[in-house]
C-alpha cells in the first residue's frame, strides 16, 4: 500500500462542491486518477441523456439551457441508478451533486441503505467575478474529457489533446456569460446552504480554489488522503 492507497474498508464517497467554474470536473478528474476512485458528474450524465434522448434528457435539456436545475426527482433517480453500477463500488466522487438540501437529504438515506458514510464534502472557495472568464474559455476534449482553456491551459501542441491525442474538441451549450449568471445565481441560492449541512454532518472541509490546478490538486489529495484513513 503506498501513501495514496485509502486504508478505507467501505467505498469513499466524496463529495465537491463550489459554483459553476470552481474546477470541480477538473480537480474530480485528478483525484479520480490519484486514488482510483469514480467521477459522478450529474452534468455529464444529464447531457448524456438530452443526447440520447431520454424522457428525463428531453424534460432537463430546456432548463439546462437556461442555467436552471433540473428537478430533483430527475436528478436524484439518474445518480440512484449510476450509484448501484459496479464500478462505484472503488468508491465515488460526487460532482455537481448534491446541489440542493432535498438531494443531500436523498444522498444520506441512500448512503445509509448501503452503510456507507460521506468522507468529507470539500467546497471549492472562488471569486464568482473570476468564473464568467473561466467558464466562457473552457472546452474539452471531444474522446477523453480532458479540459483546456483558451487563456489558462492550452494544449502543449495546437490542437492536439495532451492526454490522447485526440483532434476534436468541444464547448458547451451552457457555457455563455448569459447562462453562467443564472447558474451561478441557482449556486448561490440552492447549492451554498449545503456548506452549513456538511459543517453540521462534520464532514465540511474548504480549499482556496483561485490558484493554479495543480497546486490546488496537491490540497485536495491532501485532504482526500486524511478523509479516507
Ligand atoms: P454541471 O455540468 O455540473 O455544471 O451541470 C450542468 C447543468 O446540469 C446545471 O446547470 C443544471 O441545469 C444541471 N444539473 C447538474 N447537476 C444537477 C443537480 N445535482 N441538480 C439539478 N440540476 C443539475
Amino acid at each position: 500500500m503506498d501513501a495514496t492507497t485509502p486504508a478505507t474498508t467501505t467505498p469513499a464517497v466524496l463529495i465537491l462542491l463550489g459554483p459553476p467554474g470552481a474546477g470541480k470536473g477538473t480537480q474530480a478528474r485528478m483525484l479520480e486518477q490519484r486514488f482510483g476512485l469514480v467521477q459522478l458528474s450529474t452534468g455529464d450524465l444529464l447531457r448524456a441523456a438530452v443526447a440520447a434522448g431520454t424522457p428525463a434528457g428531453k424534460q432537463a435539456k430546456a432548463v439546462m439551457e437556461a442555467g436552471d436545475l433540473v428537478s430533483d426527482e430527475i436528478v436524484i433517480a439518474i445518480l440512484r441508478d449510476r450509484l448501484s453500477e459496479p464500478d462505484c463500488a472503488k468508491g465515488v466522487i460526487l460532482d455537481g451533486f448534491p446541489r440542493t438540501t432535498v438531494q443531500a437529504q436523498a444522498l444520506d438515506a441512500l448512503l445509509s441503505e448501503t452503510g456507507q458514510r460521506i468522507n468529507a464534502a470539500i467546497s471549492l472557495e472562488v471569486d464568482d467575478a473570476a468564473m464568467v472568464e473561466r467558464i466562457s474559455g473552457r472546452y474539452t476534449c471531444a474522446a477523453c474529457g480532458e479540459g483546456y482553456h483558451d487563456s489558462f491551459k492550452t494544449p502543449a501542441q495546437a490542437g492536439i489533446c495532451d492526454s490522447c491525442g485526440g483532434t476534436e474538441f468541444k464547448r458547451r451549450a451552457d457555457d455563455t456569460a448569459e447562462t453562467v449568471a443564472s447558474r451561478l445565481a441557482a449556486y448561490h441560492a440552492q447549492t451554498a446552504p449545503l456548506i452549513a449541512y456538511y459543517e453540521g454532518e462534520g464532514v465540511l472541509q474548504t480549499i482556496d480554489a483561485m490558484g493554479e490546478i495543480d497546486s490546488i490538486a496537491r490540497g485536495m489529495a491532501g485532504i482526500v488522503t486524511g478523509a479516507m484513513t
